[in-house]
C-alpha cells in the first residue's frame, strides 16, 4: 500500500518531524523535510551558547495524551525514580508512566528524559507570590490591608454589576476578578505578551483560553483544603500526590528530543533538507477539490531553486505565507482574511553571571523553573532559570543561567536593537528589580525568534473561511501551531501530525479531526475536573 508515494513535508519543528517519523514507521509512504533554517525543531530548539543551552522560553514536556508521553519516551528513555511506575503530575492532572526497562543514569547517559519538579511564581512589588495565586494569608500579607479590601469591593461591585454586554478581554476578566485584581495580575503580563490593550483582545479569547474561573472557585479550593482529612479520602489522596507537579524535559533540552527525531528520520533513509524555504505551492484542480502538485523551495545559502513534487504534502510553515504564496492564487476574500492574521514575535536575552539575588531562606538559589514578572515599569515578561530546567543545560558548574523573555511585534524598535542594546537593557532592568548586580555578569547572548505566537485577533474572527477553502485540497494537511494558526504545544502540533498521517492510512477525507485537536481536548477536561485559577496564566504564556 502506498509503495512508492511521497510526501513533502514544510518545515522540521515538532509537528513536520512527527509526520515524517509517523510515515516512515507506519506507512510506506516516503516523506522529505524541507527547512529553511540549519536547526532542528523550530519554536522548540536549543540553541547552544558556548556550552550553555538555551532554549526559546523554556519547553515542558508534559501532555494530557497517552500516546504522546509513550512517544516521547521511546525517544528517550526516562531517567530512573520512583521504582516501577512515575507519577506525572502537571496542572493537576496526572500521568502514570511505566519505568523503562533500562532506565536511564543521567549522570552517565546523554539519551535521558529528566524528570523535573515545577516551580514557577510571580514577582510584583519587588517580591515573590504564590503561582496559581492564591488568597492565602501571605498573599494578602504581601498585598497590605488597603489593597485588600480594594480587591474585595471591586469584586462584590462585579458580581452585582457585571460590564453588559461583555465584548472585551478587558470586560471579561473584570467580571470574573474584579477590576482590582485585574490591574494587579492579569493586565500588565497580558499586556505585555500580546502587545495590545487587553480592551482590544476579543472577550472570546478569554472565553477559550480561561474558561470558568472564579474567585469562587479559589475560595472554595481553599474552603475543602481546611476541611479535616477523612483517613483513605481518594480525593484528599489525589490532591496530596498533586502537590508536586512534574514534568519531563531533555537532558539538554526540547531541541536534543527534535535532534534526536532527526537522526532516527534520516536512519531510516529519509531526507531532510535544511536552507530550503518553500516559497511557491503550486496547485491545480482536482475531481473532488483541488490538489497540490508541487512546491518550489529556494536554497537560503546557494539561492538555488528546485521544484519538489509528492503525493501529500503537510505544511507547517506560517498558514498566512502558505496562503500568499499559492498557485494560481487564493481567491481575495481567502486572501484579505489571511493577509489580516497577526503574531507576535520573541526575543530572549541568555545571561550567564556569578550569581543571581534570588535566594530561597538557607542562601541556596531559588527553585523556580521559571518566574512571571508583572512588574508594569520592565518590558521583560518572563524570567526562566535554566539551571532549574536541567543542570546539564550550564556549562560550567556553579555559574547561574537564565533567561529573559520579551515579546514584541517585528516592527517595533525593541525587535531592531542591537545584540549590545538588548544585553544592556536586559541588565538593566535585572538591576532594577533588584534581581542581579550587572557586575555579577559574565557573557551574554541574544536570540530572535519571529512568529511564536499566533494571535486571536487581527482577521482571526473569520479564520473559518480560510479553514473551509484549505479544507478543499485533497492532499494537503495543514499542521501544528503556525501551521494551523492554533495555540497549539508540542504535543497538540504532534497529535495534529499524527491524525493526519491516521486519515492518510484509514482513508479519512475530512479534516475536522484535525482541527478539533486541541479545542475538543480541553474542552473534555474542563467537563471532567475543575480547572485550578493557575490555567489563566498557563495558557496565556504558551
Ligand atoms: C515562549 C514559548 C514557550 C513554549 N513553551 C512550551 C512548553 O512549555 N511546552 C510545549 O509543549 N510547547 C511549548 N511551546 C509551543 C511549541 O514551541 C510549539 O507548539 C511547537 O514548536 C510547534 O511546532 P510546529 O512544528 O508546529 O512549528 P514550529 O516549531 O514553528 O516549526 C516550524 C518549522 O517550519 C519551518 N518553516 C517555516 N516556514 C518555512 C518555509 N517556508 N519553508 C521551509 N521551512 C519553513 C520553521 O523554520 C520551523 O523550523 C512554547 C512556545 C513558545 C513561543
Amino acid at each position: 500500500m502506498e509503495q512508492g508515494k511521497r510526501a513533502v513535508i514544510i518545515g522540521a519543528g515538532p509537528a513536520g518531524l512527527t509526520a515524517a517519523f509517523e510515515l516512515l514507521t507506519r506507512t510506506r509512504i516516503e516523506p522529505v523535510v524541507l527547512e529553511k533554517c540549519d536547526y532542528m525543531g523550530g519554536i522548540s530548539r536549543t540553541v547552544n551558547y558556548k556550552g550553555n543551552r538555551i532554549d526559546i522560553g523554556g519547553h515542558r514536556f508534559f501532555s494530557k495524551s497517552d500516546r504522546v508521553m509513550q512517544w516521547w519516551l521511546k525517544i528517550l528513555p526516562m531517567q530512573a525514580v520512583d521504582g516501577e511506575h512515575t507519577e506525572i503530575t502537571y496542572q493537576r492532572q496526572t500521568t502514570r508512566v511505566a519505568a523503562h526497562p533500562e532506565p536511564s543514569d543521567p549522570e552517565r547517559e546523554d539519551r535521558v528524559m529528566l524528570v523535573r519538579n515545577r516551580k514557577s511564581r510571580i514577582y510584583f512589588m519587588r517580591q515573590f507570590f504564590e503561582y496559581p495565586i492564591t488568597l492565602s494569608g501571605d498573599t494578602l500579607k504581601k498585598l497590605g490591608l488597603w489593597k485588600t479590601v480594594k480587591i474585595g469591593l471591586s469584586y462584590i461591585r462585579s458580581v452585582l454589576f457585571p460590564i453588559k454586554p461583555e465584548t472585551n478581554l478587558e470586560q471579561f476578566f473584570i467580571n470574573r476578578f474584579g477590576r482590582e485584581l485585574y490591574l494587579t495580575f492579569f493586565k500588565s503580563y497580558t499586556e505585555k505578551v500580546w502587545g495590545i490593550e487587553c480592551s482590544q483582545i476579543s472577550a472570546e479569547w478569554g472565553a477559550q483560553r480561561i474558561k470558568g474561573l472564579s474567585i469562587w472557585k479559589t475560595l472554595t479550593h481553599i474552603l475543602k483544603k481546611m476541611l479535616p482529612k477523612k483517613k483513605g479520602d481518594i480525593a484528599q489522596k489525589d490532591v496530596e500526590t498533586s502537590l508536586i507537579e512534574r514534568f519531563l524535559y531533555p537532558k539538554y533540552g526540547p531541541g536534543q528530543m527534535w535532534e534526536e527525531v532527526a537522526e532516527k528520520v534520516k536512519s531510516r533513509g529519509a531526507e531532510i533538507l535544511t536552507h530550503w524555504n518553500v516559497e511557491t505551492i503550486e496547485h491545480s484542480p482536482s475531481q473532488t477539490g483541488r490538489k497540490v502538485t508541487a512546491v518550489v523551495a529556494r536554497n537560503e545559502q546557494t539561492g538555488e531553486t528546485r521544484r519538489f513534487t509528492g503525493d501529500y504534502f503537510f505544511s507547517t510553515m506560517p498558514v498566512k505565507e502558505l496562503v500568499a504564496d499559492l498557485e494560481p492564487p487564493a481567491p481575495p476574500a481567502v486572501r484579505e482574511v489571511s493577509d489580516g492574521l497577526m503574531y507576535r514575535d520573541f526575543i530572549t536575552v541568555g545571561i550567564l553571571c556569578e550569581r543571581i539575588k534570588l535566594r530561597d531562606s538557607s542562601g541556596k538559589l531559588v527553585e523556580d523553573n521559571w518566574i512571571y514578572i508583572q512588574e508594569p515599569d520592565v518590558l521583560v515578561g518572563r524570567l526562566q532559570i535554566f539551571n532549574n530546567w536541567s543542570p546539564f543545560l550550564v556549562a560550567e558548574p556553579g555559574k547561574v543561567w537564565i533567561g529573559l523573555e520579551y515579546f514584541c511585534n517585528d516592527t517595533d524598535a525593541l525587535w531592531h536593537k542591537s545584540e549590545a542594546e538588548m544585553i544592556a537593557l536586559a541588565k538593566a532592568e535585572l538591576a532594577s528589580m533588584n534581581i542581579l548586580d550587572p557586575q555579577d555578569v559574565e557573557d551574554a547572548t541574544v536570540i530572535h525568534m519571529p512568529k511564536t505566537y499566533p494571535a486571536y485577533f487581527g482577521t482571526y474572527d473569520r479564520f473559518p473561511q480560510v479553514i473551509s477553502w484549505m479544507n478543499e485540497f485533497d492532499n494537503l494537511f495543514l499542521v501544528g501551531r503556525n501551521g494551523m494558526h492554533k495555540y497549539n504545544n508540542q504535543d497538540h502540533s504532534m497529535l495534529t501530525a499524527m491524525t493526519a498521517v491516521d486519515n492518510i492510512i484509514d482513508g479519512v477525507r475530512s479534516r475536522d479531526n484535525l482541527w478539533a485537536l486541541n479545542t475538543e481536548q480541553e474542552y473534555h477536561e474542563e467537563k471532567r475536573e475543575e480547572k485550578p485559577i493557575e490555567e489563566r496564566e498557563e495558557v496565556s504564556v504558551g
